[in-house]
């Protein structure tokens, strides 16, 4: 296929089909499933979900690549041309019955806002399997005390169960990016009902405010209390430890109590 590869849209597409059908694996995508695929790109990842699924619904923002994805013919495939991170979550949900697995290579410069729009907003999704960039798979499923341990790594724990599937290298893609990159499977589970996710989530961005203070200083403030009020409320914990010094449970447990 000729086409002029787009940098600003991420345009990194894969060809091995072992690999494809690998990621596909990794997704556990039977014919029973429906699957999202955000980035279509010439279609390499849809063809070989389209075989294994039910039904595949994938999005491509660059309209060059309207003709040759069309002209797959991929008969359980339907194909949207527009911005997935733009477009409502309602409406890229109702194209499924209830629940579907999101399956993507992601653009690397939305992979962020794309999994939070997701863990967030999503009422049907059960799992997200995605290409990422490695160093994003590491803060993804780090836990407390490790240097990529923060915000990204709490939320996703929060909302889902993450694993690193593979690396891959960066010389499977083309063009080839500058870095290597990883599946990484998110099993979407409600560890926490009773919590609110964007109350949680305003929590925690306060306290990683500043990576190098300690929690107590960090955590001054929030909901208008003072330091006094927060060592009254948290008095079981450590505050002069830093943020990434504490667990996901620990941080909940806190939240709790605040
Ligand atoms: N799935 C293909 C593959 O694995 O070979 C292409 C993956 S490539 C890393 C990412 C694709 O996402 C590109 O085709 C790009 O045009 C598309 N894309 C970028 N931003 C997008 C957005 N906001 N909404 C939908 N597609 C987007």
């Amino acid at each position: 296929m000729e086409h002029n590869f787009k940098k600003k849209f991420g345009q990194n597409f894969l060809k091995d089909t072992n690999l494809l059908k690998a990621i596909v694996q990794d997704g556990e995508i039977n014919s029973n499933d429906e699957v999202l695929e955000i980035g279509a790109g010439a279609g390499a990842l849809t063809e070989q979900l389209s075989v294994c699924a039910k039904k595949v619904v994938a999005y491509e923002i660059d309209n060059d690549l309207i003709e040759p994805l069309n002209n797959l013919n991929l008969k359980n495939t339907k194909f949207i041309f527009k911005d997935a991170l733009k477009e409502p979550i309602e409406n890229i949900e109702e194209n499924f019955c209830d629940k579907y697995k999101l399956v993507a290579n992601l653009p690397y410069y939305i992979t962020t806002p794309l999994i939070f729009k997701f863990l967030q907003e999503s009422k049907k999704i059960v799992s997200m399997t995605i290409m990422v960039q490695k160093e994003v798979a590491q803060r993804i499923v780090a836990k407390e005390g490790n240097k990529d341990y923060g915000i990204l790594s709490i939320m996703t724990q929060f909302y889902s169960q993450p694993k690193i599937c593979r690396i891959v290298g960066k010389q499977m893609f083309y063009p080839m990016p500058n870095v290597d990159s990883a599946v990484v499977n998110l099993k979407i589970c409600q560890k926490y009902p009773e919590i609110n996710g964007n109350d949680f989530y305003n929590f925690i961005k306060k306290c990683f405010s500043m990576r190098r203070k300690t929690l107590l200083n960090n955590l001054q403030g929030y909901k208008n209390l003072s330091k006094k009020e927060i060592e009254e409320k948290l008095k079981d914990f450590d505050l002069t430890k830093r943020p990434e010094d504490f667990s996901v449970e620990k941080l909940i447990e806190m939240f709790k109590l605040i």
